[in-house]
């Protein structure tokens, strides 16, 4: 089920990239696998996902030990500062920073266990009370202050539009957090202004945010299936 899944996502990357001139490479698949127990990550991991999000440190550190070392994990929940130690050392790339302490205890953190960090600045991009995020003119301000970080790596921009039941309704944002992306790279904020990463776009509106530029996309649902809604949060 998962490989199949796996290759029929793979397949649609393929073609929506190629519709739209973009080298489907460019476009790496994050399984997002928060609530799916270890076997199940396995079976993706062995038909050949190695990038897996997770949004609950809790449960990630329970089950990152029982994947391959080489798995690579993306964290995409909300993270509290006194939980960035833990975070750090399980996770490889930290797509949710959106203030300044945050990043700092990153840096430390990562400092004193010798590693180094990729980090992604979760844009607020509909400007939604209730969701985490630097709001978008904001966002330079925050970059410049995080450059001196050492060990971190700013790759790029992270958004979650506002939720809709169309999935067009995410384009007008993607295209948005590409534009603010764009006018950031200009200004040599990110760690390689040649290649910034845009992670957007899940399961519903993955095909639009390929189309608007996306290069990592956060795939649950079509991927592992439906999520035990009890388990939700
Ligand atoms: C759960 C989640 C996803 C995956 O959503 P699906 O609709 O299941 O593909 C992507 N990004 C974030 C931040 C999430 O929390």
């Amino acid at each position: 089920m998962i490989k199949q899944n796996l290759e029929a996502i793979r397949q649609r990357i393929d073609a929506y990239a190629r519709a739209c001139n973009r080298d489907p490479h460019s476009i790496e698949l994050v399984a997002v696998s928060k609530r799916k127990d270890s076997s199940l990550i396995r079976q993706a991991y062995d038909s050949g996902q190695h990038i897996f999000g997770e949004n609950y440190l809790q449960e990630a550190a329970e089950k990152i030990p029982h994947l391959p070392a080489e798995a690579r994990w993306h964290f995409i929940g909300h993270l509290q500062s006194n939980k960035a130690k833990q975070a750090v050392a399980l996770f490889d790339v930290i797509e949710t920073v959106d203030r300044l302490k945050l990043a700092t205890l990153i840096d430390k953190h990562a400092r004193a266990l010798g590693r180094k960090i990729g980090i992604l600045l979760q844009v607020n991009i509909g400007r939604e009370p209730q969701k985490a995020g630097v709001l978008p003119e904001d966002a330079e301000s925050l970059l410049r202050e995080i450059n001196s970080s050492t060990q971190l790596g700013v790759l790029g921009l992270m958004v979650i539009p506002p939720w809709a039941p169309d999935p067009e309704a995410s384009r007008p944002f993607f295209q948005a957090t590409r534009e603010l992306a764009l006018n950031l790279a200009a200004k040599q904020l990110f760690s390689d202004n040649t290649r910034v990463a845009l992670s957007m776009g899940m399961s519903a509106d993955y095909h639009i945010a390929i189309e608007e530029g996306a290069t990592l996309i956060r795939i649950g649902t079509a991927l592992f299936g439906a999520r035990d809604a009890n388990k939700e949060k």
